[in-house]
């Protein structure tokens, strides 16, 4: 083989089960490059903590190329003129990629099509991030899919995704170009360093990503059904942010799943509720994909008429996780402090917000981008619209989470909120979720003193509900007069 190839490493950190690296490797020697463009996407551009996992993700893929006797190139800047000088210099036949459908990944990938043609090199992209393509599971009049559950079960009808591949043997060239070295791209934080602590909670990289599916489904995956929405019990399978960086691909999940299901026939029903939710992430990657602008408008045209507020004090204290609903700040301290929320809990922290501080979701969607490890562009704007009550399919927007109750259901011996507002760790369970209601005594013997040692409640539980109430009135009201809506 004496071709020289390009393959462009994007959010597929991984080198199994990857069509466009399998690809690669049968045309020719295979340079892995992967280029920091900080400027992608715009306002989108990467959140703090994904590049906190972004650097050690990158790690562990040159750690694994150069065992197999490679190099990972590191190159930062415009990715079209990035790739534009990597094929001057290295006169590359070839770029593999994987298709990625943010909205601004077609016109990248036309540009990067354009920029090879002009060297008389070839642009392959392959899929790799999905179950199912975009645009390949439609309705029976051939528009995308407004609703899940149609939509997932359209996909189960469809021909099974394709068995997933191991790592292809990849022959590299003797030459290599220059690479960055990682460091220098300053993708960890120092001062302060925020993430401390994070390498003892988190292993990213491809390896990992196999274990902790391995370790889910043959330990823990029994409970997923009814232990799934209890944020104290590790019953969820914390795969987010591998599958965000594509370290795992969604056919190595489905077939694992399958194979947990023939070996373990008991465990069908938890399996397909797992399944179900990566179903979730389908269903957001697929609206996005279709409906561009949803990470910046509402699906639903009838919310631009919603009052929302914009950022005030009420946001910074919800973001600090200092509401004066335990549960809220359990929630919001565990984001800060892991780079993750329990699903239960991200539910009721966006419900909040939205709701009780009558906040607009793209603040708390902004927020969570640069603070979650899995900040995903479509699962994040979608669940931000779902909860909303904007987006496709979403929970009516009268429908308004009791923070107390939630706390309640959720959390009732108080293990999760305890351990992330450690303040009110010796206030009885009967008050956890509601310090207010307690007795003077009762608080003063738990030592704590409200509004001092932890904050009263920013607004009064009954009080918001009904704003949130008359605000979705006018909306009503406001849109019905517009005559707009879906
Ligand atoms: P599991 O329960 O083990 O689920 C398995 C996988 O399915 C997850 O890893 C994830 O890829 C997918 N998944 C599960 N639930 C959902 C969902 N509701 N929507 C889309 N995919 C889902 N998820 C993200 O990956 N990135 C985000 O930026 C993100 N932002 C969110 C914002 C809000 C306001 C809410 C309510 C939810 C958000 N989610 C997001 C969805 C969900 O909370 C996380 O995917 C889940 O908590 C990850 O934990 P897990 O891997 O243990 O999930």
């Amino acid at each position: 083989m004496s071709d020289t190839v390009i393959y462009w490493f994007r959010h597929d950190l991984r080198l199994s089960d990857l069509p466009g690296l399998q690809a690669a490797s049968l045309t020719g020697n295979v340079i892995p490059v992967f280029i920091h463009d900080e400027k992608l996407g715009d306002d989108w551009a990467i959140g703090g903590a994904s590049r906190w996992w972004l650097h050690h993700s990158l790690a562990s893929l040159a750690g694994t190329i150069e065992a197999m006797g490679g190099k990972l190139i590191l190159r930062r800047g415009d990715t079209s003129s990035e790739l534009n000088k990597l094929l001057t210099e290295t006169g590359a036949s070839h770029v593999f990629a994987s298709r990625q459908y943010q909205p601004w990944s077609d016109e990248l990938e036309r540009n990067v099509h354009d920029m090879a043609s002009e060297h008389g090199a070839q642009f392959k992209r392959y899929p790799g991030t999905l179950l199912f393509e975009p645009g390949s599971v439609a309705t029976g009049a051939g528009t995308p899919f407004k609703v899940f559950t149609p939509f997932w079960r359209a996909c189960l009808r469809s021909p099974q995704p394709e068995a997933p591949k191991p790592i292809p043997t990849i022959s590299f060239p003797e030459v290599w170009p220059l690479s960055d070295a990682l460091d220098t791209w300053n993708l960890l934080p120092t001062s302060p360093n925020w993430a401390e602590g994070w390498a003892s909670l988190w292993r990213p990289g491809e390896a990992h990503a196999k274990n902790v599916l391995t370790e889910f489904l043959d330990d823990k995956v029994q409970n997923y059904g009814d232990g799934r929405d209890i944020p104290s019990k590790p019953f969820t399978s914390k795969l987010s942010p591998y599958l965000k960086f594509g370290e795992i691909s969604p056919r190595q999940i489905w077939w694992a799943a399958q194979r947990c299901k023939d070996q373990e026939p008991g465990r069908a029903s938890a399996v397909d509720k797992f399944l179900s939710e990566i179903g979730w992430r389908e269903f957001c990657n697929h609206l996005v994909a279709q409906f561009p602008a949803m990470p910046d408008k509402a699906f639903n045209t009838k919310f631009d008429h919603f009052p929302w507020r914009g950022a005030n004090a009420s946001l910074s204290a919800w973001q600090r996780g200092n509401t004066g609903y335990p549960i809220v700040d359990a929630g919001m301290r565990e984001l800060w402090q892991t780079g993750f929320m329990h699903n239960r809990v991200r539910m009721v922290v966006a419900s909040f917000l939205t709701k009780h501080l009558l906040i607009d979701w793209r603040l708390g969607e902004r927020w969570f981008w640069d603070t979650l490890l899995d900040a995903d562009l479509a699962s994040n704007a979608c669940s931000w619209q779902w909860v909303a009550g904007s987006g496709a399919d979403a929970s009516p927007y009268f429908r308004i989470f009791n923070p107390v109750a939630q706390g309640e259901k959720f959390d009732k011996s108080g293990i999760y909120t305890r351990r992330w507002v450690p303040e009110l760790k010796d206030i009885p369970d009967k008050f956890l979720h509601k310090p207010w209601e307690a007795p003077p005594l009762t608080l003063e013997t738990a030592g704590i003193k409200l509004g001092h040692t932890y904050p009263s409640p920013i607004v009064d539980h009954k009080e918001a509900r009904e704003a949130a109430l008359s605000a979705y009135a006018t909306l009503k009201a406001l849109s019905s007069e517009a005559g707009v809506g879906q």
